[in-house]
């Protein structure tokens, strides 16, 4: 399903500020890590490089066209291109979210995928999510890398960075982003505790399979929906 383009207008700058400033009350964020973006009719939104969230402006909301191009006084965020790759190649995102969370970035340090220790690893669109290899922020290289790991996902981690997801909407992108941190700390815990027992394939497609509808109202849900 596309996703719902837009304007750019006040209203979605401001939104994207928002998210920011949602990422750090969650406590996945702090200081000038991590970046949010949103989808415009042609390009995207993408917050300034290295501002804090807590002094951004909605004039600071800088436009990014798809080679690159950005309009205004402020740089975009170094990683465009991993947003930039994301809006071309997946026409269901409507925002991005990136963050350097405490325990998703943990885990990427160890170069570990989110196995499916837990159901809920069905909420990134798999039976894990995956660990992408390791460049340096704001390349190419690591744009590829992120590609690679997100092949059917909407989430995944950065080697050695942290993790980054989409979303139809930017809120739908932080309500991920929150999930994913959760899931790597409850990964993270357990795999202190002993032997952490996996979910196999056969549960994780009927996790799947039931994920199609969960949430939606039965006007939501076709017939053939189990
Ligand atoms: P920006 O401030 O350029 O968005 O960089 C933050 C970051 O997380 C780089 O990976
Ligand atoms: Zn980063």
């Amino acid at each position: 399903m596309p996703s719902d383009k837009k304007a750019d207008t006040l209203t979605t700058r401001r939104a994207i500020i928002e998210a920011c400033l949602a990422m750090n009350a969650a406590g996945i964020n702090q200081g000038t890590s991590g970046n949010v973006s949103s989808r415009l009719n042609d390009g995207f939104l993408i917050t300034p490089s290295g501002v804090p969230y807590d002094k951004m402006t909605s004039d600071r909301i800088v436009p990014v066209d798809d080679s690159g191009r950005y309009r205004g006084a402020y740089l975009p965020s170094s990683e465009w291109r991993m947003h930039r790759d994301i809006y071309l190649a997946r026409p269901e995102a409507g925002a991005v979210v990136h963050a350097h969370s405490n325990y998703a970035t943990a885990l990427s340090c160890l170069r570990r995928e989110i196995p499916a220790f837990h159901y809920m690893v069905a909420v990134a669109g798999g039976d894990s999510i995956r660990c992408a290899d390791y460049a340096t922020f704001g390349t190419e290289e690591l744009s590829r890398n992120m590609m690679q790991a997100l092949e059917g996902r909407r989430a995944c981690l950065l080697g050695n960075h942290g993790m980054i997801c989409f979303g139809p909407t930017l809120e739908k992108a932080l309500w991920l982003a929150v999930e994913v941190e959760t899931l790597a700390k409850q990964y993270w815990i357990a795999l202190q505790a002993g032997e952490v027992i996996l979910l196999d394939a056969a549960e994780m497609a009927r996790v799947l399979a039931r994920f199609e509808t969960y949430g939606k109202q039965p006007d939501q849900v076709s017939d053939s929906d189990g």
